[in-house]
């Protein structure tokens, strides 16, 4: 590929108010993984875990866990595009994110999205030829309320809300581009931190607010991973952001089709013509 530095891949601004007051700057979203790939690989297989701190023991997610996982991601199949595929973990279908449940993170966050990016580069050129994003997202089992996240509870929202971080959306009241206090509102943003005064109440939302979608649709455009819009690469493989997809102008507009969310059970090959350079390794570790 065509860049040497991960910065390049960093998500940029877009110029568009409070857009980026959402997006997470220093992140590289699912669209820049090489070997090119245009969906995102899931998995609650607890091998498949990783950049999780080695203090942080992780088990298996509960069936009704599992099932509103599945249904997020069909949700945000939606209204972003992207295709989402659920694999067992296994060397032939790389896992990008993993789903499980722990009690070992701070018991004030319901849960928690553990980013890392790992690159490599051709010794010679110096072109970046490697690069995977992980994610593992974890729900906090110290609350009960989240053995059963269904639609309309706090544990549906949270998944949302750090799937969002894996995407490349951060909370809306960190730096550089805080969120004002009259927007940071779950309905305007998932991405919000003000919670409820009583853990536990519903907060009902159940999908993304006006502002997930506007900066979703800057990152990933609406047709998904490596699409014609959002950040995508242009014919020489050069990454480009491919601006808004005009056709989305409210949430919901984009995609009209479930997901079916298959196996990818074929490996992807990894390119050859490359020598990676272990010592250099990117790694960014995120935010709950
Ligand atoms: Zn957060």
């Amino acid at each position: 590929m065509s860049w040497t530095s991960l910065s390049q891949v960093y998500s940029p601004m877009s110029g568009s108010p409070n857009v980026d007051d959402l997006i997470w700057t220093n992140q590289v979203s699912y669209n820049y993984q090489l070997p090119t790939q245009n969906y995102i690989n899931f998995s609650f297989d607890t091998s498949a875990a990783a950049a999780v701190p080695g203090n942080v023991g992780v088990s298996e997610m509960t069936g009704d866990q599992q099932n509103a996982v599945r249904g997020v991601l069909n949700y945000i199949h939606n209204v972003t595009g992207i295709n989402f595929n659920e694999t067992t973990g296994d060397s032939t279908a790389p896992v990008d994110m993993f789903f499980g449940y722990s009690g070992d993170f701070n018991n004030g966050w319901y849960g928690v999205d553990y980013n890392n990016i790992t690159y490599g580069q051709d010794a010679s050129s110096g072109s970046v030829s490697t690069l995977d994003i992980h994610d593992s997202i974890l729900l906090n089992s110290n609350y009960d309320f989240l053995d059963s996240p269904g639609p309309g509870s706090v544990g549906y929202d949270t998944l949302l809300h750090e799937i969002g971080h894996a995407l490349g959306l951060k909370n809306a009241e960190d730096g550089p581009n805080v969120l004002p206090a009259n927007l940071d509102s779950p309905d305007i943003t998932i991405m919000t931190n003000v919670v409820t005064a009583d853990p536990g109440a519903p907060m009902n939302y159940g999908q993304f607010g006006s502002l997930d979608i506007a900066a979703l649709n800057w990152l990933y455009g609406g047709d998904g991973v490596l699409g014609t819009y959002g950040l995508t690469v242009n014919s020489s493989g050069v990454p480009i952001a491919g601006g808004f997809n005009p056709l989305i102008a409210a949430q919901g507009a984009a995609g009209s089709s479930l997901n079916s969310l298959t196996t990818v059970a074929t490996a992807t090959p990894v390119a050859a013509g490359f020598t990676a350079v272990p010592n250099q390794q990117g790694q960014l570790v995120g935010l709950s």
